[in-house]
This record gives C-alpha cells, sequence and structure tokens, in this order.
C-alpha cells in the first residue's frame, strides 16, 4: 500500500523524538487535560504549545476542569501566552472546562468507545468547544488508539503535493491515508509526515532535491522536468 511506502521511505529518512510533539509526550493524563493540551498545539508549534503546557501544569498540578473555571480569563491568558491567540484560546479553554464539569464527558466517551462506533466518538468531540476534526481524530488515534488518521497542515501540503487528494478537504486527506496504511503505522506515518513538513518539504520552497518521496511526487517530478536544460524529442 502507498502508504506503507511513504512510511517506509520516511522512517529510512527521520529520526523522531517524542519530544517535538506535544501529544505523544503526554502518558497517564487524563481526558480532559489531553484535549487541553492539544487544543494549546492548534495552529502554533509544538515548542510554543509545550511551553504553554507546562506553565499551566506548573500553576494547577493536574489540569482539571474545576481549576481552569476558577482562574481569571487573564491570568489564563497570561499562562498561555507563548502559544499565541491567549485570550481566544483561554475563553475556549474555560468554555470546554465548563462542559466537562457540567457533564461526564470522559464517562460518556468512554462507554462511547466501549459501545459504539468510532464515527460516534467524534461525534461526541466535535461537540466539543475548541475541539475540530484534527483535535477530535488526534484524540482518537493517540489517547483511545483508534484507528484514524489526523492531519494537519503539514500533511495537508504533502499530500497535495505528491497528488493523492486534490482538494484541501480534512476528510478526504484522513480518508486517503487511513485506506492506504496499515492502522498499526498510522501514528508513526502521522509523526513522520509532520517532521517531512518541518524539514524537507516546506511551504515556501520545498527541499525536492534531497527529498525521500521524490520518485513519487507529481510536484518533485514537474520540479524536475523544470530544471532539466534540453528535453529528449522523438
Ligand atoms: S519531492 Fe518535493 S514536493 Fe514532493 S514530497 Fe518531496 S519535498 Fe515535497
Amino acid at each position: 500500500m502507498i502508504g506503507d511506502l511513504v512510511h517506509e521511505k520516511l522512517k529510512s529518512r527521520y529520526t523522531l523524538s517524542v519530544d517535538d510533539f506535544v501529544a505523544p509526550r503526554l502518558s497517564g493524563v487524563s481526558l480532559f487535560e489531553f484535549i487541553v493540551a492539544v487544543v494549546l498545539s492548534q495552529n502554533t508549534s509544538d515548542k510554543n504549545a509545550w511551553r504553554a503546557y507546562s506553565n499551566l501544569k506548573d500553576r494547577l498540578g493536574v489540569i482539571k476542569p474545576e481549576k481552569i473555571t476558577s482562574l481569571q480569563l487573564e491570568e489564563l491568558a497570561e499562562l498561555i501566552r507563548p502559544a499565541g491567540m491567549h485570550y481566544n484560546r483561554s475563553k475556549k479553554l474555560i468554555e470546554l472546562a465548563k462542559v466537562f464539569v457540567e457533564r461526564d464527558i470522559e464517562g460518556l466517551v468512554e462507554h462511547a468507545i466501549r459501545s459504539r462506533g468510532v464515527r460516534e466518538v467524534r461525534q461526541i468531540l466535535l461537540g466539543l468547544p475548541g475541539v475540530g476534526y484534527k483535535t477530535a481524530d488526534v484524540v482518537l488515534l493517540m489517547y483511545f488508539n483508534q484507528p484514524v488518521f489526523p492531519v494537519d497542515t503539514h500533511i495537508t501540503r504533502i499530500t497535495l503535493r505528491l497528488g493523492f487528494a486534490k482538494r484541501r478537504d480534512y476528510e478526504e486527506i484522513s480518508s486517503f491515508w487511513a485506506r492506504n496504511t496499515r492502522p498499526e503505522k498510522y501514528l508513526e506515518l502521522h509523526l513522520l509526515l509532520i517532521e517531512h513538513g518541518r524539514e524537507t518539504c516546506k511551504a515556501k520552497r520545498p527541499l525536492c532535491e534531497n527529498c525521500v518521496l521524490l520518485e513519487i511526487c507529481q510536484y518533485g517530478e514537474k520540479q524536475s522536468d523544470s530544471r532539466r536544460p534540453f528535453k529528449e524529442s522523438g
């Protein structure tokens, strides 16, 4: 399968360090704390997200919904400032915390994981403040070990350049990788693709000449053709 081939090629090129990613670093935390950390990592670097998360952790110890709702918006915003958009993000976190205080979301999700399908659990997660497709799928894959493939901006860009999707459509890209990769490789391939986007397939100037995916990449092939001085004819 093409996803397994991409996995193999990227694995030959990068050595993953869990410290470079927020979600895989978290262990033994509650669902609420996990979601908070993933919300902090939205639209920012994992390094900045980790600084924001660490500030929160230092201040609160265990990150519980009641503790978040007891903070003033200003204080929360100051703590998570490194993640950026700190006021908006703080408002979302307070809304999220309120929902967890009012309803037994952890129990609801865990029951749904045991008795219903992944789709239904995803719908519950998508109903939470601050949780979009990517966050829901990161939670499903990394917290609940469910076979879904989360997609971020790096993965979207790489997938379009490779020619594996025509549109910037979350569901299409996620389902492409899910269909074409063995489930046990989802997590590692997800992280390898992000690493590839950071190191090689950069947004502005992709380093196609140094890329292990060049021979299977539409964009890279066009770049190579345009650099050839003469085209053979006949
Ligand atoms: S060949 Fe270029 S565009 Fe294609 S995946 Fe590699 S770096 Fe990205």
